[in-house]
């Protein structure tokens, strides 16, 4: 008894000691990070977040067989606990029992429900990685670039610690020890299969099988400490982290560019994996390489050296490398050099091919935050090194000087309003009290071709409806999106700051946006410079105007479309059923889905400023989304994105196929439905 006693707890000692070691210091790493008092705040938000998404495993359940196997893994391990603790109450006692529960058939039930239901997990994990293997499947695997034999030993591990349970027990029903009936049936069986050995043989396996539980399980902490599976200890300090309600939406506030007082000090950006916050150092830690980012990121699928799997991989590599400079103490000098995050650890390739879709984000099953430690790093690039491709310069110049990134200028915003018959307001010093809405027409809808006649559409529609509109015209400006997402936050300041003042300054109280990155700044990020106004998507305005009976969709167009989600109108707000709900209230229309829709949408191209960018490595993104939809069938594709109508009807033509399918803005697709039907 006492050799078991000493094995058991010396063993436990010395894991506790190693693996306590190596968390602190994690836990140190973490908090060397800048700070994320907003990450703090909410905290009811935060505690429902970790019921649902930790304790419920809703994120992980939206894949079924895998999802299921990781919530029986999950829950699995949180039962196991009793059986954790009466593997030590055995070392001392073998009847032993835990207080308030003593030996209850139905806890003997659950636990051996419990331990099968985590070997059936284990196998459907190792049918996966089978499957998807890296070494057959190459980039195509979403575990290509991730640690596969510690994934393996993981398994193997967990594996060990319920076989070993499941063995002791057995062996204890043989020599009359164990506390529990028939209700622990998996225990049983195991012991029906070592009852021949006799029970001086199966007292030995006991104790044998009893250390060895215990062993397995304190080596599974140590190796948990340094491995992927970190994420056991800190997941769920992530989740109960992330920024809510949601990831997406708004970049997080930054301060003030306040470029009067920038000193040698003043650092723009993430230049430095110590330039991060504590929440992304957190992020660093948490990734289980799982790679479900990887599998869906428009640019890696299409041939591109980005993938956020990898960027979060070398992002914590680097945080782990830094580690001794990180945590000198003031007075010690520290060891290393600060290590440039571009290009050492992220390739400037890597950072440019983001288009900023938020797939990565809304698959990550751990809730870590690829986009914002993305555009952290642009800014840097851009502010602090004056690195960027070079088409990006022009890009940022135009909006500087001429408040649009074609450069067209102010006068001709209003020139889409000429072939429309009727007058569109233009607002002079405040917004009339007879006019409900200012239409935010943004730059494309006002200065593309293409794009205007979704916009001319619309105010068509809400002109036939009786929807009081105006509109800036020439005070309109860019509202510096592109330029923020390219990592140039100076200019976005000054464009948002602008741009505000002048939107409160007329008094505007309800916009309607038509672009989404126009929506997303207007709704999400002005109002932390001081923006103050409702701000409604077009495609939502005419579901409400259908909806009421005030725009009645008419038998003028027969046909079948698949709608195209735009990113920072689907994934980022989550307007995914008022532009299909339009779409099927046209009566001559039947709508197919693309296999990629809604949430798990794929980017056209643009978002991230890509839309000014050069695409030159891998094939285009806007090809790959077209030849989707094009195999729909559809006779139209349909979207409610400026920049997404450009990018798929550039690959529409691409293809030669314009003839025969047609890019349409949803308000187009509607006024064609109340044009006079064909003669039969
Ligand atoms: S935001 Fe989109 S493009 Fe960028 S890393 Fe994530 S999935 Fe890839
Ligand atoms: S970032 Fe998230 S989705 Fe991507 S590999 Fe890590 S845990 Fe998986």
């Amino acid at each position: 008894m006492l050799v078991r006693i000493v094995i058991g707890l010396g063993t436990t000692a010395l894991a506790f000691a190693i693996a306590g070691r190596r968390l602190w210091k994690i836990s140190r790493l973490i908090r060397s990070g800048q700070p994320a008092p907003e990450r703090l705040r909410g905290l009811r938000m935060r505690a429902e977040a970790e019921v649902v998404e930790v304790v419920g495993q809703k994120k992980l359940l939206r894949w079924t067989v895998p999802g299921l196997a990781h919530a029986f893994t999950f829950w699995g391990f949180t039962v196991l606990f009793f059986t954790i603790i009466e593997a030590y109450g055995d070392l001392f006692k073998k009847t032993f029992a835990i207080w308030g529960f003593g030996h209850n058939p139905v806890l003997g039930f659950i636990e051996d429900f419990f331990v099968v239901a985590v070997l059936v997990a284990l196998s459907v994990f190792a049918v996966i990685r089978l499957r998807q293997a890296p070494a057959r499947r190459e980039r195509d695997s979403r575990f290509y670039g991730s640690h596969t034999g510690a994934a393996w030993l993981t398994l193997g591990l967990i594996a060990l610690v319920m076989i070993t349970l499941l063995l002791y027990r057995g062996a204890q029903s043989n020599t009359g020890d164990f506390p529990y009936t028939w209700w622990a049936f998996a225990s049983h069986v195991v012991g029906k299969a070592l009852h021949p050995l006799g029970s001086g043989v199966n007292s030995v396996l006991e104790t044998v099988f009893v250390i060895l539980n215990i062993c397995v399980i304190v080596g599974f902490l140590v190796f948990v400490s340094y491995s992927k599976h970190l994420h056991i200890f800190v997941a769920p300090l992530n989740v109960a982290a992330s920024r809510r309600p949601r990831a997406l939406g708004a970049l997080d506030k930054t301060p003030d560019m306040d470029m009067e007082n920038v000193t040698e000090d003043t650092v723009f950006g993430v230049g430095q994996i110590e330039h991060f916050t504590w929440k992304q150092m957190l992020d660093f830690a948490t990734c289980t390489e799982c790679g479900r980012c990887q599998s869906v990121c428009p640019a890696w699928a299409t041939g591109k050296p980005l993938s956020p799997k990898l960027v979060i991989m070398g992002l914590r590599d680097n945080m782990f490398s830094q580690a001794s400079r990180l945590l000198a103490k003031n007075g010690d000098s520290p060891e290393g050099e600060p290590e440039t995050l571009v290009p050492n650890t992220i390739d400037p390739d890597v950072l440019w091919s983001c288009v900023t879709c938020g797939a990565c984000v809304e698959e990550c099953p751990v809730d870590i935050e690829h986009v914002d430690a993305i555009v952290d790093m642009r800014r840097y690039e851009v502010l602090m090194e004056s690195r960027f491709p070079s088409e990006a310069g022009l890009m940022l110049r135009n909006i500087e000087n001429q408040g649009d990134p074609w450069g067209l200028g102010q006068a001709k915003r209003t020139d889409w309003t000429q072939t429309l018959d009727f007058e569109v307001p233009v607002v002079g010093d405040t917004i009339p009290d007879d006019i409900e809405y200012l239409y935010w027409v943004g730059c494309a809808g006002a200065l593309d071709e293409r794009a205007r006649k979704g916009v001319q559409a619309t105010a068509r529609l809400l002109y036939r409806a009786g929807v009081t509109f105006a509109i800036l015209g020439p005070k309109e400006s860019c509202t510096g999106d592109p330029a923020r997402r390219l990592g140039n936050e100076y200019l976005y300041q000054e464009q948002g700051k602008a741009n505000v003042e002048v939107l409160n300054g007329i008094g505007a109280k309800k916009v309607i946006a038509t672009c989404p990155h126009c929506f997303n700044t207007l709704k999400n990020e002005y109002p932390s410079l001081g923006g103050n106004f409702e701000v409604i998507h077009h495609s939502q305005l005419l579901e409400h105007l259908v909806a009421s009976g005030k725009l009645v969709p008419g038998p003028g167009y027969e046909g079948t479309v698949t709608y195209h989600d735009p990113c920072y109108l689907g994934r980022h707000n989550r307007v995914f059923d008022e532009p299909r709900s339009v779409i099927d209230a046209i009566p001559g229309v039947r709508q197919v889905e693309m296999k990629r829709c809604r949430e798990k949408s794929f980017c056209c191209g643009a978002g991230g400023a890509r839309m000014w960018l050069e695409e030159t490595i891998g094939t285009r993104i806007n090809m790959e989304r077209t030849n989707e939809a094009l195999t729909t069938g559809a006779d139209v594709v349909s979207t409610a994105c400026p920049y997404c109508m450009i990018m798929l009807d550039d690959a529409v033509r691409a293809n030669n196929k314009e003839e025969e399918v047609r890019v349409l803005d949803l308000s187009q697709l509607v006024e064609e439905s109340l044009s006079t039907p064909a003669s039969p």
